[in-house]
């Protein structure tokens, strides 16, 4: 049994146009992030030690949508979401709506480390950082100009009223598309297996550009965006109204658990037939090292690496071609 590991930086209409000076630091950024990632595992670091690390740095990025870099609600306020998982115990830990906090993810792994909860969001994640210490700064730290461009966008199209329940019909007339750079997608999330059959997820976001203030998606909720058990790790991304209804995490660790699955088959079921088309990407990976990168939009940034030597970047999914 070895180690293994997947990360993504966000699922959603990805053009095969996309410009290089928007591809190029994304691409950049995750192949660092996996590279801390693999050293990590490489030194015997605890997958969760290690989903916590991806991630932290991901959300240090400002190319995703996730810490410094998080899409605004509409209000143009910062609302960030993280979710951490280890499955082994089950443990979890969550937050929502994060105004200051510098790393979500870190402060995800303190509520389940120190608190009798599993989920804290608002005023009361925001006291209960103040209490622990972690970082935090102005909120003014975490919109960049690239995002008050992609909310004004997003409200002249009106964007956020998203049909979850039907397939996202592909983008002919570019409102939608990252074909600029204008993207709403770069939640980041991280699963690793180390080298004693640990298995961890991670995932961290600001949500959806030209949300409703108060506002929460997939990815802090245990089972649909993120979940761990003994047999995998799994992080979503997508649109998190579709994940939430498709309770995607868990279906897979369901599949694999209830039916005898595959990890790879059970990621493609949920994928291909539990959720409309255009509505969500994952990385997981198994107790065994199988790792899995699948998405039912046109692209998703991921990459992923293994411990007898395979690796893989890519974007894009067969369904662009
Ligand atoms: N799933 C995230 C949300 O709906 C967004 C994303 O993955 O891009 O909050």
């Amino acid at each position: 049994m070895g180690w293994a590991i997947a990360l993504h930086g966000g699922a959603g209409d990805i053009s095969v146009n996309l410009p290089a000076e928007f591809r190029q630091p994304r691409e950049a950024a995750l192949r660092h992030c996996l590279q801390i990632g693999i050293e990590a595992l490489k030194a015997g670091k605890l997958a969760l030690d290690v989903v916590e690390l991806v991630v932290r740095e991901l959300e240090n990025i400002p190319f995703f949508n996730a810490g410094r870099g998080s899409v605004l609600t509409s209000n143009g306020t910062v609302e960030m979401e993280a979710c951490i998982m280890d499955g082994k115990t089950m443990k979890c830990g969550a937050v929502s709506g994060l105004k200051t906090v510098v790393n979500a993810i870190s402060l995800a792994r303190l509520v389940m480390e120190k608190t009798p909860h599993i989920y804290l969001a608002f005023d009361g994640a925001e006291a209960f950082a103040r209490e622990q210490g972690v970082d935090t700064v102005d909120s003014s730290h975490f919109i960049t100009p690239g995002n008050i461009e992609r909310l004004k966008q997003a409200k002249e199209a009106n964007r956020v009223q998203i049909d979850y329940t039907q397939p996202v019909k592909k983008d002919t007339d570019n409102e939608t598309s990252v074909e600029d750079g204008d993207s709403q997608i770069g939640t980041v999330g991280c699963v690793a297996v180390d080298n004693q059959g640990n298995l961890s997820t991670a995932t961290s976001t600001g949500g959806f550009v030209n949300k409703m203030v108060g506002r929460i998606g997939d990815t802090p909720i245990i089972g649909a965006g993120t979940y761990a058990n003994n047999l995998c790790a799994v992080s979503a991304t997508g649109i998190g109204e579709a994940i939430i209804r498709g309770t995607v995490a868990r279906d897979v660790a369901a599949l694999m658990e209830f039916k005898g699955l595959s990890l790879k088959d059970a990621a493609s079921y949920v994928v291909e037939e539990r959720v409309p088309r255009g509505n969500v990407g994952l990385v997981a990976v198994s107790a065994s090292g199988e790792v899995v990168m699948l998405c039912n939009t046109t692209g998703m940034f991921r990459a992923c690496a293994t411990e007898d030597g395979y690796s893989e970047f890519a974007i894009w999914s067969a369904l662009q071609n």
